[in-house]
C-alpha cells in the first residue's frame, strides 16, 4: 500500500466558483446524459460501474461512456506527454492505468469509502494501492476545463509513481502537478508556463511580508511536513489573522511557482539543473546528494534571492491576454443576444434576430454597447475590460504583429446561431463560440471551444446564483 496523494481541489473550487460566478459551467445540461438518481444510489463498486479500456487507461464510471469520453481521450493524450516527461526513467509498473471518474462528489467518497479510505477532505485524488489503484475524480459540479486541469493534476501524480515510485518529494510532485494543470493542452502536447497572476499576487504579498517557505526549507521538506502543513487551514480565521504563507493551499501556490521559475526559466543551465536534480531524486539519492551534482555550487540563498526576482517580475504573456479579451468580446456579444434577441427564426424573426443582419451590424451594436467588466477565468487571473478599451478588439499575432480577431456568424443547427471569435493568427490559432439555444434563451450557453481545452465552456449569468448556492454547500461540508 502505497500513500495517498490527496488533493484539496474542493476549497479551490469553491473559491474560483464564488468568484467567477459568471464564468463557471456547472451541471446544466452538459451532463444531461447521467445515471438516473434512484441506479445512483446503489452502492457504488469496481463491478456495477462500466468499464472499458482506452489506449492507457483502465476506465471505471458510474456516467455514461459517451459522458466521459472526452476526459479519457485528453487523459490518454496527457499521459502521452508524461511519458515524454520522464522519458529516459525506469518504469516501475507497466499495464494500464486506473481511472475513475464519478458523477457527484458524494459517488465518489461513497466508493471510496468502500475501500476503507475516507476522502472527506479531497476533491480528487491519486491513490496508489489500497484496491483502487488508480486517479479519482468527480465530472459534476466543474466547467469542463476544470475538470481537464484536475485530470492533468491527478495524472501527474500517476505518471511521477509510475517513473519515480515514491521518491519525488510531495511539495514537487505537487508543484509539478499544478505547473501542468495550470499549463494548456494543445494538440497533444503542454503549452507551458501559464501564468495564473491571483496566485502570482498571493506569492508576491507572502513574499513582501516574508512570509513565505524559505527555499532551503521547502527543498528539505519532509512529505509529513507537508501533510502537518495542510492541515492549517488557510482561510480560516487562524490561518488569516497569522498570516502565514505556509498553511494549506498556499504550499501549493509557492511549490507551483518554483516548479515554473525551474521550467521556464530562460537560462538553459537553469532549467538543466532542475531536470537533472529530479533525475538523481529519482535514482533514489537525497536532497542534499542531487542539490550538490545538479547545481554546481549555487547557493541555496542565492537560488532564492533569483526565485523572489522571478515571482516579482512574472507578467501575463500574450495567450492569457487573448483569452482575458476574447471572454470579454464573448460577454459582449452574449449581452447583445439578451439584448435583442438572435434566434427567431429567420430574417426580421423575433426581437430584431441581430444576427440576421450580419457581422459588420453585429460589430458595431458591440461597439455601441457601453460595458465593462472585471474579466476572470479559473486559473488565468483579472483585468477590467471597458468598451472604449481599442485594445480589446486586437491581439498579438505569432510574428508579433497586432491582428484584429475575427468575427464570423454561423447557423448551429436546431434553430440557433453562433457567433465564433477567433485569433487565427496565434499559434496555436484560438476560436471561441458563443452560442444560445431556444428563443427565450432557456438553456443559453456561452461556450469557449477550441481545436483544445485550455478554455472553459461558460455558464450564463442566470444560473449564477446556483453555482454560488454550490460554492457555499461545499465550504460548508468542509466545516
Ligand atoms: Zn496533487
Amino acid at each position: 500500500m502505497g500513500k495517498m496523494i490527496c488533493d484539496d481541489v474542493i476549497r479551490w473550487a469553491a473559491v474560483s466558483m464564488l468568484v467567477l460566478g459568471v464564468m463557471f459551467g456547472v451541471g446544466g445540461d452538459l451532463y444531461g446524459q447521467r445515471t438516473g438518481r434512484r441506479e445512483r444510489q446503489r452502492s457504488i463498486t469496481k463491478q456495477n460501474m462500466t468499464s472499458w479500456e482506452s489506449e492507457h487507461y483502465k476506465v471505471y464510471t458510474n456516467l455514461e461512456r459517451e459522458a466521459v469520453e472526452k476526459y479519457v481521450e485528453h487523459l490518454d493524450e496527457v499521459y502521452e506527454a508524461y511519458i515524454e516527461f520522464f522519458a529516459g526513467y525506469d518504469v516501475r509498473k507497466s499495464g494500464r492505468n486506473n481511472a475513475y471518474l464519478f458523477a457527484t462528489r458524494q459517488d465518489m467518497l461513497n466508493f471510496l469509502k468502500r475501500q476503507g479510505i475516507d476522502a472527506r477532505h479531497a476533491g480528487a485524488m491519486f491513490v496508489p494501492g489500497w484496491g483502487v489503484d488508480g486517479l479519482v475524480v468527480t465530472v459534476e459540479g466543474w466547467s469542463e476545463s476544470g475538470t481537464m486541469g484536475v485530470l492533468r493534476h491527478e495524472a501527474f501524480h500517476q505518471a511521477a509513481h509510475q517513473f519515480m515510485g515514491d521518491r519525488l518529494p510531495t511539495w514537487m510532485n505537487e508543484g509539478l502537478a499544478e505547473y501542468f494543470d495550470t499549463s494548456w493542452f494543445v494538440e497533444g502536447r503542454f503549452v507551458e508556463g501559464v501564468v495564473d497572476m491571483d496566485r502570482v499576487r498571493s506569492m508576491r504579498d507572502a513574499v513582501k511580508r516574508g512570509a513565505f517557505i524559505r527555499l532551503d526549507d521547502l527543498f528539505k521538506m519532509t512529505n509529513e511536513k507537508w501533510a502537518k502543513n495542510m492541515r492549517k487551514r488557510v482561510g480560516g480565521r487562524r490561518a488569516r489573522v497569522s498570516s502565514k504563507m505556509q498553511g494549506g493551499k498556499h504550499q501549493y501556490t509557492q511549490s507551483w511557482l518554483v516548479v515554473h521559475f525551474f521550467m521556464q526559466h530562460e537560462k538553459q543551465a537553469v532549467r538543466d539543473a532542475f531536470e537533472k536534480y529530479l533525475r538523481v531524486i529519482g535514482r533514489g539519492r537525497t536532497h542534499r546528494q542531487a542539490y550538490a551534482s545538479a547545481f554546481n555550487g549555487v547557493k541555496m540563498r542565492d537560488l532564492e534571492r533569483y526565485w523572489v526576482d522571478y515571482v516579482m517580475g512574472l507578467g501575463f504573456d500574450d495567450f492569457g491576454e487573448m483569452q482575458l479579451e476574447t471572454l470579454f468580446l464573448g460577454e459582449m456579444v452574449w449581452e447583445l443576444f439578451k439584448k435583442h434577441g438572435q434566434t427567431g427564426g429567420g430574417e426580421g424573426g423575433a426581437g430584431g434576430g441581430l444576427l440576421w443582419q450580419g457581422e459588420s451590424v453585429l460589430k458595431e451594436e458591440m461597439r455601441r454597447l457601453k460595458f465593462e467588466m472585471n474579466v476572470k477565468m479559473d486559473r488565468i487571473g483579472e483585468k477590467r475590460f471597458t468598451t472604449k478599451d481599442e485594445d480589446v478588439w486586437w491581439y498579438q499575432g505569432k510574428d508579433g504583429e497586432k491582428y484584429r480577431y475575427e468575427f464570423e456568424i454561423q447557423e448551429g443547427g436546431a434553430g440557433y446561431q453562433e457567433v465564433w471569435i477567433s485569433a487565427k493568427e496565434m499559434e496555436p490559432a484560438v476560436r471561441f463560440k458563443v452560442f444560445a439555444k431556444g428563443a427565450n434563451h432557456e438553456g443559453m450557453r456561452f461556450e469557449m471551444l477550441y481545436d483544445w481545452d485550455g478554455f472553459g465552456d461558460l455558464a450564463v449569468v442566470e444560473e449564477a446564483e446556483e453555482i454560488v448556492e454550490v460554492a457555499g454547500r461545499d465550504e460548508r461540508r468542509r466545516r
